[in-house]
């Protein structure tokens, strides 16, 4: 099933991220995590892609091969600024042959050190190249408090129709921590008139050099309950696991509450982390989706 259909029969959508380990870690280290996720059988994993490097392609295909093989539908990211049409013809070609049609896809982030090939400078033309194509579910990304390089949320949404205008059916979130931030987006997507299901990213923090790392990444603020929390808890590692796992579900509660179409849990491949956040969803998801 793809990913299209999965929403057009749930009424709430549960889905998993992991990426691919490191070349210094163990193979079967994914796949112990890989089992345990399926087990869930959440909706669909989504497998992250490497902005640069020629092994990125493999390892996501080959993740995104062994998800679908325990039976659940995977989501094969795919970022396109370090990539020729060429490559991109070669990745696209790969995933067909081996059943892989949903696509995340992406302009990846910028990196100092690489210059751009120069024939993708956005997700969007990635979108239309793959949607002229044919074959593929494409899904994209959206940001709650706006991307980084954007100016504004405004701006930022207008950018995500196009993306939607060329050929995305599906939208996942960037992680956020206030749930008003990700309800202001959505509001201003409905009214550019975007109508696809938008997921909500959510991602329990383990550690504070973690949240450090990605709020500088990836630009999501922190509220004052959250830094509360943190400074809290920051040097008993399982007291701020438990508070961290409980905000998450805190949002995720919020999020169903208010009718969000799907959630797209960061896993960081720690099975335990999915295992209990969605122990404890587990039941309003059903009643959810047991409603039609
Ligand atoms: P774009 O949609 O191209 O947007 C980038 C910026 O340009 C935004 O400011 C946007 O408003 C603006 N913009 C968009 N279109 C245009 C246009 N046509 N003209 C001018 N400006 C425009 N990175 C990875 O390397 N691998 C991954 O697997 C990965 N997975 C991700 C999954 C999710 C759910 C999210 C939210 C992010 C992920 N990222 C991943 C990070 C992502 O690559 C970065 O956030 C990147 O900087 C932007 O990617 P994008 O596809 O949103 O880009």
């Amino acid at each position: 099933m793809n990913i299209d259909e999965i929403f057009a029969r749930k009424r709430v959508v549960f889905s998993f991220e992991v990426f691919p380990p490191k070349s210094t870690t163990p193979i079967e280290s994914i796949y112990r995590t890989i089992d345990s996720l399926t087990g869930l059988e959440p909706d669909f994993i989504s497998v992250t892609y490497g902005a640069g490097g020629s092994g990125a392609m493999d390892a996501t295909a080959d993740i995104a091969a062994l998800i679908k093989s325990r039976g659940i539908e995977p989501l094969a990211h795919l970022t396109c600024l370090y990539h020729s049409a060429a490559q991109i013809d070669a990745v696209a070609q790969k995933l067909k042959e081996m059943g892989l049609t949903n696509i995340l896809a992406l302009r990846g982030d910028r990196r100092p050190d690489i210059q751009p090939v120069g024939e993708f400078s956005h997700a969007d033309e990635l979108i239309a190249y793959l949607h002229k194509k044919g074959g593929f579910h494409l899904s994209a990304a959206c940001y709650p408090e706006a991307h980084p390089e954007s100016r504004n949320l405004d701006e930022d949404v207008r950018y995500l129709k196009r993306k939607v205008e060329a050929g995305a059916t599906h939208l996942v979130s960037q992680l956020f921590f206030d749930n008003n931030d990700f309800y202001a987006m959505l509001d201003k997507a409905r009214n550019h008139g975007i109508t696809v299901p938008i997921e909500a990213g959510i991602m329990p923090i383990l550690n504070k050099k973690q949240i450090e790392r990605i709020v500088s990444n990836c630009g999501a603020s922190l509220p004052k309950k959250y830094v509360k929390m943190l400074n809290r808890f920051e040097h008993d590692p399982a007291a701020l696991s438990d508070a961290s796992m409980s905000y998450a579900v805190e949002q995720i509660v919020d999020l169903i509450s208010n009718g969000v179409d799907g959630i797209h849990l960061y896993t960081m491949n720690r099975p335990e982390v999915a295992q209990h956040i969605y122990g404890s969803v587990k039941n309003i998801l059903q009643y959810e989706n047991s409603r039609g």
